[in-house]
């Protein structure tokens, strides 16, 4: 679904990206993991044009977004984030942080977007909290409804950087057990984490990033059992 060639970010001085190359292919998870500062938000905010890389191509279905082939808003509609801060509407309901993008940018009546979003929401096991104002939930229950609002969209891929960081140790379970059944579901996803484990069970394709480049890409066997680089070992020897 969407091909990233020859990727480059600068911030000044600094070269945060260079020369990424990867595909997320239909259907399938890939997880970003790599130490604190090796890019692996950056990459994400490109891939969702949060950020404008300075070269490289990305190509959406064969189109190239960064030539304007398609259009910003519809793009950012295909292509879904979730954060690590969850970034909800601070002020409005569950539901209605569910129904909003539905609304403005799919164009949906407002009947549609609500049996949509309740929809979404039964399915991460958030529907109970529908009225809720989003600002009384606990972390895990946010970033459930942040998957909810995201999946509203009819997202082709999903993004989520550190979907679970933020959370109190037995939140994340439920949030890693919302993804795993994503995943089964046949999502298309890349996720950047720290749960070995999860990355371990769940991914199609694993790459270690390393100060701004993949330094290894492989399957989870291939990226946790054998890897090849001395960077890859010393970071996954952290977590063993
Ligand atoms: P973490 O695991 O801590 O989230 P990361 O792999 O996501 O790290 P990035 O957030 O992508 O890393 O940051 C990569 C580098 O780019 C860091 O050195 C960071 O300080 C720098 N950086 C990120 N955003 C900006 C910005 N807007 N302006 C300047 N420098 C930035
Ligand atoms: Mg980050």
């Amino acid at each position: 679904v969407i091909e990233i060639k020859h990727l480059e970010k600068h911030f000044g001085d600094l070269r945060v990206l260079n020369d990424i190359n990867f595909t997320i292919e239909r259907g399938k998870v890939v997880t970003i993991i790599g130490s604190s500062g090796s890019g692996k938000s950056t990459l994400l905010r490109c891939i969702n044009l949060l950020e404008v890389p300075d070269a490289g191509e990305i190509l959406f279905n064969g189109q190239n977004i960064l030539k304007g082939d398609l259009d910003a808003s519809t793009y950012r509609s295909k292509v879904g984030m979730v954060f690590q801060n969850f970034n909800l509407f601070s002020n409005k309901t569950v539901l209605e942080n569910c129904m909003i993008g539905q609304i403005k940018v799919l164009k949906k009546s407002k009947e549609e977007a609500r049996a949509e979003a309740m929809k979404q929401l039964k399915a991460v096991g958030m529907d109970k909290f529908a009225d809720a104002s989003s600002t009384k939930l606990s972390g895990g229950q946010k970033q459930r409804v942040a998957i909810a609002r995201a999946l509203c969209m009819k997202p082709e891929v999903l993004l989520f950087d550190e979907p679970t960081s933020a959370l109190d140790p037995e939140m994340v379970g439920d949030v890693l057990d919302v993804m795993k059944e994503l995943a089964k579901e046949g999502l298309t996803m890349a996720v950047v984490t720290h749960e070995m484990q999860f990355a371990r069970e769940v991914s199609d394709v694993v790459c270690f990033m390393d100060k701004g480049v993949i330094a290894e890409m492989g399957t989870p066997e291939e990226v946790f059992e054998h890897p090849k680089t001395e960077r890859a070992k010393q970071f996954l020897s952290r977590y063993s």
